[in-house]
């Protein structure tokens, strides 16, 4: 007889965006005259640069020639893009990053989703509370974070790191040691970022306590550079701060930084010297990719070596302005509103605080009901989201404004 992975049971309830989706049908079904504005998930609305499209042409046509056509890619990543990546995101910042650390794949999702494997099942994980689910998820899934425990929503195993205004969304150092942490800047949910110096302070930690930091760095395209020149800069990279090849990994996206989320591009970064327990996790990682992925589309990765060139370059800041400006409209129009808002500067969420102690999913409701606005219940991120609520600026600047406006009413 077959056996399941029980762990899988262990799960609550269903995904997120399917209530919300679900939440949302019915309610259109029951008032299908209502214009409902979408600002719940995550999910870009612009078409792609023109600069990716003239790549894609390219790569296509390429294909349909004896000369061009390509087959299976090189496991980890075509050589033209793992170096424009080395080039462009890690050395033109001071990080001593080679094209061999970089593993290309169709999304940092599946990178986070996957990473554990190469990992004891016996390693205690450290996540943020609120949290992007599928750090935790893929844990449960693997058997490493004990049981559910659906009063205090949490898992038995897993150290959660509250995330609150008093610390700015940013959570302190662990008095528990875990052997893996999940550090997510900026972040989802909260859409908060971590200075360099606090984030050398997790390098650090990790070093000292020889645990593995795994870094998201999905929107570090939205970090404002205004803050380079100051004193404390918010980085792009974690490999910014002293030691971090030592102790960690990063991911990073193409989906929102160039508007991937429909062709599937990301990269995750393992440092050679990275070792943990005397093994060094580059062959592992290697040899994990190598046998379990085929490799992003040759087409996908001519789009992403497009990203890095000079036209790509300036078209893709000009997508990333437009999100920021929504995200500025969001933030600005709600603070005037009387709302407590926070994010939104670096990052393309924002949080907020919902009025008068109501919880999350009823301030969904709320929305819903009377001004026809989706925006995602903090409370299914973790249980210090509760209270909170997300709305993201990647809705079409029009939808932005009524949503404002609506809201403000
Ligand atoms: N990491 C975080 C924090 C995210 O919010 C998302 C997407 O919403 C991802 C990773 C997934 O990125 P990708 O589209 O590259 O799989």
């Amino acid at each position: 007889m077959a056996r399941i992975n029980r762990n899988y049971l262990k799960l609550p309830g269903s995904y997120l965006f399917s209530t919300i989706a679900r939440k949302v049908r019915e309610y259109g079904e029951a008032h299908p005259d209502a214009d409902i504005i979408r600002l719940g998930i995550g999910d870009v609305t612009q078409p792609l640069a023109p600069a990716v499209i003239k790549a894609l042409h390219a790569a296509v046509d390429e294909m349909g020639t004896a000369e061009g056509f390509r087959g299976y890619a090189p496991d980890l990543g075509y050589e033209f893009l793992r170096s424009v990546i080395a080039e462009k995101d890690f050395k033109a910042r001071g990080c001593d990053i080679s094209a061999d650390e970089i593993f290309v794949s169709d999304g940092a999702k599946s990178d986070c989703g996957n990473i554990q494997e190469i990992f004891g099942t016996n390693n205690r994980i450290a996540v943020c509370d609120p949290v992007y689910p599928v750090y935790v998820d893929s844990n449960v899934m693997a058997g490493r974070t004990g049981e559910y425990d659906s009063n205090t929503e949490r898992f038995a195993d897993v150290i959660y790191m509250p995330c609150l205004e008093e610390n700015g969304f940013v959570p302190e150092l662990p008095k528990e040691l875990p052997d893996l942490i999940y550090l997510c800047f900026p972040n989802n949910p909260t859409g908060a970022v971590i200075t360099k110096s606090r984030l050398q302070e997790w390098v650090d930690y990790a070093r000292k306590n020889d645990a593995v930091i795994l870094y998201d760095a999905a929107y570090e395209a939205f970090i404002d550079d205004a803050s380079a020149g100051s004193e404390d800069p918010v980085p792009h990279s974690i490999y910014e701060c002293e030691g971090a090849k030592d102790c960690a990994i990063e991911f990073r996206s193409f989906s929102k930084t160039a508007g991937f989320t429909g062709l599937r591009l990301g990269y995750t970064v393992v440092p050679k010297e990275l070792m943990t327990g005397g093994e060094k996790l580059w062959p592992l990682w290697a040899r994990r990719h190598g046998t379990k992925f085929n490799g992003a589309p040759y087409i996908v990765q001519r789009a992403g070596e497009a990203v890095y060139g000079e036209e790509g370059r300036a078209q893709i800041r000009e997508q990333i302005a437009y999100y920021k400006e929504n995200a500025r409209i969001i933030l600005e129009g709600l603070k005037k509103a009387g709302y407590e808002v926070s994010g939104g500067i670096h990052a393309p969420y924002i949080w907020l605080k919902t009025p008068d102690e109501m919880t999350s999913w009823d301030f969904f409701d709320l929305l819903l009901d009377r001004y026809n606005i989706v925006g995602t219940p903090g409370s299914g991120f973790g249980p210090h989201g509760e209270h909170y609520f997300r709305l993201t600026a990647f809705g079409s600047r029009g939808n932005t404004i009524r949503a404002v406006e609506r809201i403000s009413k």
